[in-house]
């Protein structure tokens, strides 16, 4: 749909509707006429964020009909390729989502790659309606010298290997070293370092590729540091992801009890979820273990330590300068943040005061800056990995997007200023939150969208829909995947996992999938 279309449509109809109150919903026949064209929608991206918008829209409306657009031949995004393979249980969405593609009045269009193989207003020109979203499938760069050395990577792309990211199957990591150093403290960050020191044994029933498998069964890394440039009062991982590690077999937390001095006054005034959180580092820190825990910890090979107060400056070089041989860190201290809430009441202001790095008690909060005191310290390590945090990407110059926030700006999904086009997940919110998260998130611009299409702000005649775009795909040499020949591919998967005792054996060459596929 050309935007000249669309001049009747003016952003503040948007803000004028409201969603109706809970409980006056009307029948589906009361909404929407059956005289009027189904709707044609289509959503860009295939992860938890397309899948549950199109879950809204279909359950929502009687006859919409759903395309959705992926640019792998697999559906699913982070949960096939970001979710650790050890968290089967996390998976079990992908049964919703295929309940959601096997519906008549859903179809899903792999191999498309959106922003080159059809354009976002060709998009909008085939349908009623378009949802981006795509995700953020960026790493935030460290942007320090020698980041480029071999043995530094992004999480992301180590992730994305023992995952079967197929763009990621030759990423081949030296495991050789003894020390690995993860900069980040969220849960990626546990997900990776719990995979760089589970015993190889335990994952080989998981989904994790045989190749990543027989690369961590050779891994001599003994030693995990988990580095954040905070204290422990900032941490972004959660209390679930914590306790798997401080049980982890085989392993032993080190924890510097001098970061948490003064801790236990403080943890009284934060919210119940960091203060669990807290008290659980604060515990594993601080306290003797039992008897048991003891003998377990005395029996253990690896460790795995968290470092605070420590931001990354430079990756040191091997002398032949081949590949990664540290990390020099700055050493840090947090700042207070002096901009707040106009209304803050007098009483609450923290004491703008610079405190050092022991001595976390000082008011911080989740807000605090990390400032360098001019120390550093040099950390030997044989792999880097980055995890400081993913980020969108703009897949098509006539789509906005915000730069500095990484994301489509956009008013509770609505794309700001572009009729009819819409986001959901974290393209539209940024990088961050569970599938929980990304489903509310979801249905909310699952919701918008039906609102507009009900109060007549989206096109009203047909719209070809797929055909169209097919079409266009055709003549540029591009043939999309449909869910069934994603259900042969799974159904191959399956089958080569069976042998192992696996779930699945995850095909990672899209050449080898298209032959499967015969094409
Ligand atoms: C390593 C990792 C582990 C995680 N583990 C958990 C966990 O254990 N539990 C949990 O609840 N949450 C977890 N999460 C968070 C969860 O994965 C996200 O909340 C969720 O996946 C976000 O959904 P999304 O659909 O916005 O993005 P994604 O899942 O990334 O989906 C985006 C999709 O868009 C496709 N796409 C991108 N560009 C294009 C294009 N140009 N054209 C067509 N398609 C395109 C991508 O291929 C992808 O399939 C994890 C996240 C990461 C990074």
């Amino acid at each position: 749909m050309a935007p000249r279309c669309w001049r009747w449509w003016h952003w503040s109809a948007w803000r004028r509707t409201r969603p109706p109150p809970a409980g006056s919903t009307p029948s589906f026949r009361q909404q929407f006429s059956t005289q009027e064209q189904p709707p044609q929608i289509c959503v860009v991206g295939s992860g938890p964020a397309g899948f549950y918008t199109a879950q809204h829209l279909l359950k929502h409306h009687p006859r919409a009909h759903v395309d959705i657009y992926e640019k792998q031949l697999v559906p699913f995004g982070l949960v096939r390729f970001g979710v650790a393979p050890d968290h089967p249980e996390v998976k079990n969405v992908i049964n919703t989502f295929t309940q959601t593609a096997r519906l008549d009045r859903c179809a899903f269009r792999g191999n498309v790659v959106v922003g080159r193989d059809v354009a976002v207003s060709e998009l909008r020109a085939a349908y009623h309606a378009v949802v981006l979203s795509y995700g953020a499938e960026d790493h935030q760069a460290l942007e320090i010298p020698g980041e480029e050395l071999p043995g530094v990577f992004s999480a992301r792309a180590f992730v994305g290997w023992y995952n079967g990211l197929p763009e990621n199957r030759e990423l081949a990591p030296d495991l050789s070293c003894d020390t690995a150093v993860i900069l980040g403290q969220g849960n990626v960050a546990l997900d990776v370092a719990r995979i760089l020191l589970t015993p190889p044994e335990h994952l080989e029933k998981t989904d994790i590729t045989e190749a990543a498998l027989g690369v961590l069964r050779q891994s001599r890394v003994k030693t995990v540091w988990i580095v954040g440039r905070r204290g422990p009062m900032q941490v972004a991982f959660t209390i679930k992801e914590l306790r798997e590690m401080i049980q982890l077999p085989g392993t032993r937390p080190i924890l510097d009890p001098a970061d948490f001095l003064g801790l236990q006054d403080r943890i009284k005034e934060v919210p119940r979820q960091r203060k669990r959180l807290t008290e659980l580092l604060l515990r594993t820190a601080t306290e003797k273990p039992g008897v048991e825990e003891a003998a377990r910890q005395a029996l253990a090979s690896r460790t795995w330590g968290l470092r605070f107060f420590r931001s990354p400056q430079r990756v040191l070089p091997s002398p032949d300068g081949r590949r990664v041989a540290g990390i020099r860190l700055a050493v840090t201290r947090l700042e207070v943040s002096l901009v707040l809430p106009r209304d803050t009441p007098f009483s609450s202001l923290p004491t703008p005061t610079w405190c050092c790095p022991h001595s976390p008690q000082q008011g911080v909060g989740e807000a605090a800056r990390a400032a360098p005191t001019g120390d550093t310290e040099d950390l030997p390590c044989g792999l880097v990995l980055s995890s400081v945090g993913y980020k969108s990407r703009p897949i098509d110059p006539s789509v906005p997007f915000d730069p500095k926030l990484g994301v489509i700006p956009n008013m509770e999904g609505r794309v700001i200023d572009v009729p009819g086009l819409y986001c959901s997940g974290w393209v539209k919110r940024g990088p961050k939150g569970v599938i929980a998260t990304t489903m509310t998130d979801s249905f909310l611009t699952g919701q918008m969208l039906m609102q507009d299409l009900k109060a007549g702000l989206l096109p009203s005649g047909p719209r070809p829909g797929f055909a169209a775009i097919e079409a266009l795909l055709s003549s540029r040499g591009v043939r999309p995947v449909s869910f069934s020949d994603w259900e042969k591919l799974d159904a191959e998967e399956v089958s080569r996992g069976k042998g192992a005792g696996k779930p699945r054996e995850k095909l990672l060459d899209p050449q080898e999938m298209l032959r499967l596929l015969g094409r």
